[in-house]
């Protein structure tokens, strides 16, 4: 007799396709997968619904610990069927990795999870506070010593915001870079220098510190970088680099807008051109024109008086979009964020909206393929062990969800609004969605890598 039976449901696997399997779990870990009938103290009934690893969010931010986003934002991932989710990218982890886990074990998660350290979070704790400067010899070797400490503590890496740091040379990328790749299985993930029509260029700097230090190496958020006419080449680029031994991968967001304050570097004059766009693709999120569109003036305005001013620029190219989603160096990840209900719809909405449009709806790959861009894949790149796979002796992360039903309800006025479809999911064996809704139990683990120095 086990503690839970999942029976009925279809498994995806890469190589075996959909395959009729009851699943049995004990004590947090999957026991059995068998064809055959299994007994259960609790057996959930998954006929006709598929049974997939937990999704793993390989791209994710919260607000900080201390603010009520926090658990907003894991609650909405857990309710999109997301198991695991690595957060503190774009240069915004927290510096002390130590911190990071103290805070998490103080209020329940209902997801697992772990945070890269930030690059911008490294430079204000060394007083380098200029983010148009490079960092001196100084405080790069103190950066790295601060960066140690957090490896050593098991912290997965660091991320770097170049977009937003414009300042970041690239002898303190490489240089950290190299730190990281003194662990292995640590990994550097960036944000970008240039869009549009430098984002070449900026896929070229994220390529050469990869072959440089030979860190795995993340390019993230794709779309917003290059769906404005530059997407083909570069995943060319990525591609031939990987060819040539670059261990180099990327993510996207299954969207054709992006968002972020108003104020920030992003929306420097020259944007609108440079992606072809109007000031009225710019949607406010929130302060006094919450809800409105930009015009010229409007943007003017808001960014003089407002910067923190949060908006949504739909600018990129779907077909772009889609392109990226199907390529196989590309993970979907959410880069979602939520705070106080507000936020792009990508945190409460970007799994489902994968699976229901782009994957169902528009056909662009069949469900194991999809499946395996948002469990095993990123688990993989992450090196998380037991996780992402429907395996014996592995972790009990699992989504139950209706192939018919799965879809995205959240939109730029209803950012936080739940998905659809997304049945029942397990953390660690604990059920924590259930007929579509949270039920308050928080399973999530501290996620750190163990040291192993070379
Ligand atoms: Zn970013």
């Amino acid at each position: 007799m086990h503690q839970i039976v999942i029976k009925n449901g279809l498994i995806p696997g890469f190589s075996e396709g959909l395959q009729k399997l009851n699943v049995a779990i004990d004590n947090g870990l999957i026991t059995a997968v068998a064809s055959n009938l299994l007994a259960g103290e609790y057996v959930i009934d998954a006929e006709e619904k598929y049974v997939s690893p937990g999704f793993i969010d390989i791209h994710m931010h919260t607000y900080p610990f201390d603010q009520t986003g926090y658990i907003e934002t894991l609650n909405a991932m857990a309710l999109m069927g997301v198991t695991t989710v690595l957060d503190g990218h774009c240069g915004l982890g927290k510096s002390d990795f130590m911190k990071s886990e103290m805070i998490f074990l103080e209020k329940p998660s209902p997801v697992n999870y772990s945070s890269l350290v930030g690059h911008l979070s490294l430079r204000m704790m060394v007083g380098c506070s200029d983010l148009f400067s490079p960092a001196s010899e100084d405080d790069i070797t103190a950066m790295a010593l601060l960066l140690q400490q957090a490896l050593n503590a098991g912290a997965p890496g660091l991320s770097f915001s170049l977009e937003y740091v414009p300042g970041t040379s690239l002898k303190e990328q490489l240089t950290l870079s190299e730190a990281v790749a003194a662990y292995p299985g640590r990994m550097v993930t960036t944000h970008f220098r240039y869009d549009a029509d430098r984002a070449l260029e900026a896929v070229g700097e994220m390529i050469l510190v990869a072959r440089k230090t030979g860190v795995k190496y993340q390019a993230s958020h794709i779309g917003s970088c290059a769906a404005y006419g530059q997407m083909n080449k570069a995943l060319q680029m990525l591609e031939a680099a990987r060819l040539d031994g670059v261990d180099i991968m990327t993510d996207i967001y299954p969207y054709s807008s992006f968002m972020t304050a108003i104020g920030s570097p992003v929306f420097s004059p020259g944007c609108i051109e440079r992606w072809k766009a109007n000031y009225e693709d710019l949607y406010i999120i929130d302060g006094r024109h919450k809800g409105k569109r930009c015009n010229q003036d409007r943007f003017n305005e808001i960014r003089e008086n407002e910067p923190s001013v949060m908006v949504m620029a739909e600018v990129m190219n779907e077909a772009e979009i889609e392109a990226a989603i199907c390529h196989p160096l590309a993970m979907v990840a959410s880069d979602g964020m939520l705070f106080d209900g507000q936020g792009h719809p990508r945190g409460a909405g970007a799994f489902p909206r994968f699976l229901g449009r782009y994957v169902r709806d528009r056909a662009l790959m069949d469900w194991p393929a999809a499946i395996d861009k948002i469990s095993a894949m990123p688990a993989m790149r992450l090196g998380l062990g037991n996780r992402g796979v429907i395996k014996k002796g592995y972790s009990a992360d699992i989504t139950i969800f209706d192939p018919k039903k799965v879809i995205d309800c959240s939109t730029s006025a209803e950012p936080a609004k739940a998905p659809l479809g997304i049945e029942t999911v397990l953390v660690g064996g604990v059920e924590t969605v259930k007929a579509g809704r949270l039920t308050g139990k928080a399973n999530g683990k501290f996620l750190k890598h163990k040291l192993c120095r070379v």
